[in-house]
């Protein structure tokens, strides 16, 4: 195999509160950690209090982009101006292309107990901007998974082993759900030059001789394979993409390459264009 990624950097999350008030930890799309290309923000919601969840994310737009939706635990439902509507529980992935626009809300359905998944925008070239919006609502059962020694992952995305992923993609762009017992070992080939990160979610996880414990990001080099071994049983997400190289500018849920498109943008949602 090649030469083993070590840790460029390692992100921790910060508190930040979203949609109608829901408290979250935003990983990627903060002040720290702008983006990642080819992604644009990261954001885990993790509680048991309905008081932190509950109020939602009512009605809002997106253009530019995807939204990749993944509950460990709960319910969220998603509705769509145009009458789309779809369920998300346990282990189920909503892999969402706004392309052109859609008007949505992503709401909880429960009203106590865990609340825990994450909400990760992978960016479109601009030859896909203005796309075709798309949903892919994946539940937990079509999400395949490869367990061996002492490892399970779920390919959302990507192929991992020969295995391919639940979501059909527009970008080179890989998920994976990587799960480990105690002293376990991961190992990935990713191409040279895409990017490659590594939340982990659960346990501590250790690159090299640098351990990464659950709630933070480690961000890769961008040469050789990606390994991890689980001190305690860990979690991760391994999330990896061709970068773009494109300009990024952003407003909000809008993502975009200038900022004509972005004020074009604006104005198609106030004109009721965006779905
Ligand atoms: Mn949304």
């Amino acid at each position: 195999m090649t030469t083993t990624r070590r840790i460029q950097r390692v992100v921790a999350g910060q508190p930040a509160s979203d949609g109608a008030g829901v408290r979250l930890s935003r990983v990627i799309g903060t002040p720290q950690c702008d983006h990642l290309d080819p992604f644009l923000l990261l954001d885990e919601f993790r509680s048991d209090a309905a008081d932190d969840y509950i109020a939602g994310f009512p009605e809002h737009p997106h253009r530019g982009f995807e939204t990749v939706t993944y509950m460990i635990h709960g319910r969220m439902r998603h509705k769509d101006s145009t009458g789309n509507s779809g369920l998300l529980s346990d282990g189920a992935v909503q892999w969402m292309t706004a392309g052109r626009g859609i008007v949505h809300s992503e709401m909880p359905e429960q009203t106590d107990g865990l609340l825990w998944g994450y909400q990760l925008w992978v960016n479109l070239p601009a030859a896909l901007k203005m796309s075709a919006p798309r949903y892919q609502d994946i539940q937990s059962d079509a999400i395949p998974e490869v367990t061996e020694n002492g490892t399970r992952v779920r390919v959302v995305a990507g192929t991992y082993k020969g295995t391919a992923g639940a979501a059909e993609t527009l970008t080179e762009v890989g998920y994976l759900d990587v799960q480990l017992e105690a002293g376990a070992t991961f190992a990935h080939g990713v191409p040279d030059g895409h990017t490659a990160l590594a939340f982990v979610y659960r346990g501590t996880a250790r690159c090299a001789d640098v351990e990464v414990p659950a709630g933070s990001l480690a961000v890769l080099e961008t040469a050789g394979h990606v390994e991890f071994t689980a001190r305690d049983a860990a979690g991760l997400l391994l999330l990896t993409g061709a970068p773009l190289d494109e300009p990024v500018a952003r407003y909000g849920p809008f993502v975009m390459n200038t900022r004509d498109e972005l004020m074009q943008a604006v104005q198609d949602f106030q004109a009721g264009r965006l779905g």
